[in-house]
């Protein structure tokens, strides 16, 4: 730590509330935060939040340096049907929708291909669940994607749908899971975690995989050294006592599996998101504030930066300039360039839908850091030095939406239209 680091530090303790001081002290000499204490810290306001972002940037910096990271990847999501009705949801869509869409395995390998010339070292699938799945759907999209091309990282399918493909095909959990890594995928997306307590989720996504069995699918995966992300979405009904929670759940697993790769939090988009559009469920916020956003970083590098040491900042939700932002309040990643993105798009985000590598160093360099390209695993690939920047094709893209299409395109035009076998 600098002296002015340090002179700051110390300045703004001095200044908050005893409780909150002495926590965030404990923390800083590497005192694990309990559950109790971390509920006060996800209260914090004012100057006692200032302590924590603080705390939590020290805390970034002693855990992993001063490097931020981002992935080249591309995003697909190959079907937006599904028979759920997830409250959040604006993505899906009935089966009989003239909007519902399924990409071919052919279509999905053509973009991941078109990805990787790019530069793309990842790509993310995760979809619907379309009604009568074939129950090894999953597998053999994964080995049509591994057949086609070795070496690209298939991060795919949430626990949802592992969960959707166990019980469509047969197969039991760990069998599934064995199969898919036999087929190729690297790992999976810590997603449809939302918040890990059944009764927000019963209010916000009744009939969502549990939490229970959101932990069988992620730590089975563990087990099969598949490794994971691990995900919260927030600014919905929940109260900060579920983030407190849900964290401390996350960190339990991690030191028992140690699977987990990242965290990533994620507001709720609301504007289209049905349950908030629509008043499907009483007392929904309009999303996260700007200081909940700050103070989720922030409590997450707390509770969790000496388990899982990266905590991203998702530009798609919270917007570039705050994703930058958050860099100085326990963030070290601004995860992909994505390419497509569809599910925050349909929620009523506008930040568009790809962010080339270099813009990405751009905004890691003003913010006084140093940028890398990582891998999925979060190995440094390459770190760009006084002032280098990416020489990446994706860069000169003009029109992101004409020449990789658009989820907005995909709906309208048909072409790929969801037909039920
Ligand atoms: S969140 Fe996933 S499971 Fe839920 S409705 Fe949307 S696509 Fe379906």
């Amino acid at each position: 730590m600098s002296t002015g680091d340090a002179g700051s530090l110390h300045t703004a303790l001095d200044r908050v509330a005893r409780p909150v001081r002495d926590i965030l002290a404990r923390a800083l000499d590497g005192a694990e935060v309990s559950v109790a204490e971390g509920d006060l810290l996800a209260r914090a306001t004012g100057r006692d939040l200032q302590a924590l972002t603080l705390a939590a940037d020290e805390l970034r910096r002693r855990q992993v340096g001063d490097t931020v990271t981002f992935v080249i990847n591309r995003n697909i999501n190959f079907t937006n049907v599904c028979i759920k009705h997830c409250g959040f949801c604006a993505f899906s869509r009935d089966h009989r929708e003239e909007e519902g869409y399924l990409l071919p395995v052919a279509e999905v390998v053509r973009r991941a291909r078109e990805a990787r010339d790019l530069g793309a070292t990842e790509v993310c699938i995760q979809a619907g669940l379309p009604p009568k799945l074939e129950g090894r759907y999953y597998i053999d999209l994964a080995r049509a994607i591994t057949q086609a091309l070795p070496g690209l990282h298939i991060h795919a399918f949430s626990p949802e749908e592992v969960l959707y493909g166990s019980v469509r095909s047969g197969l039991s959990i760990k069998e599934y899971l064995a199969e898919l890594k036999d087929a190729g995928l690297g790992t999976l997306p810590g997603t449809s975690a939302e918040i890990l307590d059944q009764e927000i989720r019963d209010r916000i996504s009744r009939g969502r995989i549990t939490v229970d069995q959101w932990v069988e699918v992620i730590t089975t995966a563990h087990a099969l050294g598949i490794r994971t992300t691990s995900t919260i979405m927030y600014g919905h009904v929940e109260a900060p006592e579920h983030w407190v929670r849900h964290m401390a759940l996350l960190r339990t697993i991690q030191k028992d599996t140690g699977g987990f790769t990242e965290f990533v939090p994620l507001s709720l988009i609301h504007s289209e998101a049905p349950m908030y559009a629509k008043g499907l469920v009483p007392g929904v916020r309009p999303g996260a504030t700007g200081v909940e956003v700050v103070r989720m970083h922030a409590l997450a590098r707390v509770l969790l930066g000496a388990v899982i040491p990266n905590v991203q900042a998702s530009w798609v939700k919270e917007g570039p300039k705050l994703a930058q932002a958050l860099l100085d309040a326990g963030a070290n990643d601004l995860g992909g360039t994505l390419i497509n993105e569809s599910i925050s798009t349909s929620a009523g985000a506008g930040y568009g839908q790809l962010v080339g590598p270099g813009e990405l160093v751009r905004w890691i360099r003003e913010a006084g850091r140093v940028p890398a390209q990582r891998d999925t695993a979060y190995r440094i690939l390459k770190t760009y030095r006084d002032g280098e920047t990416p020489a990446s094709p994706l860069d000169a893209v003009e029109d992101a939406e004409a020449r990789f299409g658009s989820y907005r395109r995909l709906i309208a035009s048909g072409e790929f239209r969801f037909m039920q076998r």
